[in-house]
């Protein structure tokens, strides 16, 4: 009787101590397992997300060929001698306005034009598989300076800014600015709101940085470059947007604050396309110009150029690319 009791005892221990060995066993097999299928992935894609770093910092440095800009430079300040200064003193038209007098330095485009002469080499973009120059602030006058997808800031331009709304502009512009803005709203019900001017370069590299991580972040399985070209879809390029030039703002009206086309029906749009010119600025992107400007209709999106090159933009509806002779 206490035979068979502490035989069966006995049993109940080994079977105690099996059900125990098998928890154990299936507890490290799960973590095997978690650690497998979660833990190890993890740790790859953040070692991923160091090589894109470093990838990145390359892609920076390409944005900004040193040697190149260098090279223009010297090249432009060679061309542009004195004498040349004096030309464009007389060329002031004799009804010059008070926004003429601050480009009076600047207009000639074409004789002027050091960029052409020093003719900077084509990058390429290797992701977008785009060529693109580097532009030379200095090579060109300031107020025709001409950034876009296929020329490009290496830098952020040296400028002083003044406020308009909550938005900063190059100071050059400011007084035309402000009198275009004061002079459409004169005697009517036009009401204009400055709501996008100056970006950094640096500003629009973390912009489109950030872009790219958030792209990443959602799908985790696109490689830097498909990225890249996702992100340059919605965040312009650093460096080819006007933006970066301090010469451009998007205009819209109290009334009416959103960057769609529909923009165009009102008042405030309406004026600001009629009259612009006579304060130096144009219609940037143009409906219809799409394929010379690589950008979207914008009625909102107005740049200053100087009332003669304005005045000859507007009047015959070309762009800037086109007034520069810039166009493939
Ligand atoms: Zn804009």
């Amino acid at each position: 009787m206490s035979d068979s009791s502490s035989r069966r005892k006995r049993k109940a221990q080994i079977r105690r101590r099996q059900i125990w060995f098998t928890i154990v066993v299936v507890f490290l097999l799960a973590f095997l397992v978690w650690y497998l299928v979660g833990y190890l992935p993890a740790r790859n894609s953040s070692q991923e997300s160091a090589i894109e770093e470093s990838s990145t910092a390359q892609l920076e440095e390409s944005f900004v060929p040193n040697s190149l800009a260098e090279e223009t430079s010297s090249a432009v300040e060679e061309s542009v001698g004195g004498g040349e200064s004096s030309a464009l003193a007389e060329s002031v038209p004799e009804e010059s306005s008070p926004e003429e007098s601050s480009q009076s330095e600047s207009s000639l485009p074409e004789e002027s034009s050091g960029a052409e002469e020093s003719s900077p080499e084509k990058e390429v973009d290797e992701i977008l598989g785009m060529e693109y120059v580097t532009v030379d602030p200095d090579a060109t006058d300031w107020n025709l300076l001409l950034v876009n997808k296929t020329h490009r800031l290496a830098e952020n331009l040296e400028m002083e800014t003044k406020q308009i709304f909550s938005e900063e502009v190059d100071a050059r512009i400011y007084d035309s600015l402000v009198q275009m803005l004061e002079d459409g709203e004169r005697d009517s019900d036009r009401q204009f709101l400055v709501c996008s001017g100056y970006r950094s370069v640096d500003f629009q590299q973390t912009l489109f940085d950030n872009k790219i991580a958030e792209i990443q972040a959602e799908h985790p399985e696109y490689t830097y470059e498909e990225a890249y070209i996702e992100a340059s879809t919605i965040v312009a390029i650093p460096g080819a947007s006007e933006h970066n030039t301090g010469l451009t703002v998007d205009i819209c009206a109290m009334d009416f604050q959103m960057l769609i086309e529909e923009y165009e029906e009102t008042d405030e749009a309406k004026w600001l396309k009629e009259n612009c010119y006579k304060y130096g600025f144009i219609l940037r992107y143009p409906k219809g110009k799409e394929d010379i400007t690589q950008i979207i209709y914008e009625p909102w999106h107005f740049r200053y150029v100087g009332v003669e090159a304005a005045t000859e933009i507007m009047t015959q509806g070309i762009t800037l690319e086109e007034y520069l002779g810039e166009v493939d």
